[in-house]
């Protein structure tokens, strides 16, 4: 079965949408090759699949992987501090990290509710996101740089996942 408390509706003209655990979830079928369930919202009866209504749709992690590492990030651990303990490359951080950006909203009832992190916690995360992000994403593209001329090919887009 699913876990239905880490979903929320992605409708956004529904009262429901953004908010997790709040019992309008319902589990629906199973599809495809790799069994993704489809969901469906009790309020507005949209029904999306399980990969839609996640803080990280399209992320290949686990979202709670991605989110103990930001409450690590919350608690102030840097991000190489952090992608050790969670046992990832600082490239992936730094990538979880963009994409936590901009879910703002998502990301700080997530944290809040499931991992009990304080808002004054949050308040310090999101400025430290703020300041280190541009330094973060020219970090990111000279490594992608780097990578790619290492391996002697042709300069590729930067790798999404
Ligand atoms: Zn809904």
């Amino acid at each position: 079965m699913i876990d239905v408390s880490k979903h929320y509706c992605p409708n956004k003209s529904c009262s429901f949408y953004g908010k997790l655990d709040s019992g309008n979830i319902r589990v629906g079928w199973q599809y495809g090759k790799r069994k993704t369930w489809m969901l469906i919202c009790g309020r507005c009866n949209m029904r999306f699949s399980e990969r839609t209504g996640t803080v990280f749709h399209g992320v290949h992690s686990p979202d709670d992987k991605v989110m103990k590492t930001l409450q690590l990030l919350a608690e102030g651990n840097g991000i190489r501090a952090s992608a050790r303990i969670m046992g990832v490359s600082t490239n992936t951080v730094t990538r979880w990290l963009a994409v936590a950006s901009q879910h703002v909203k998502e990301v700080n009832d997530y944290l809040m509710r499931n991992l009990h992190v304080e808002e004054c916690q949050l308040d310090e995360f999101w400025s430290f996101i703020k300041k280190s992000k541009s330094m973060l994403i020219q970090k990111t593209r000279k490594n992608a740089v780097l990578e790619t001329f290492g391996r002697g090919r042709r300069l590729a887009a930067e790798p999404r996942s």
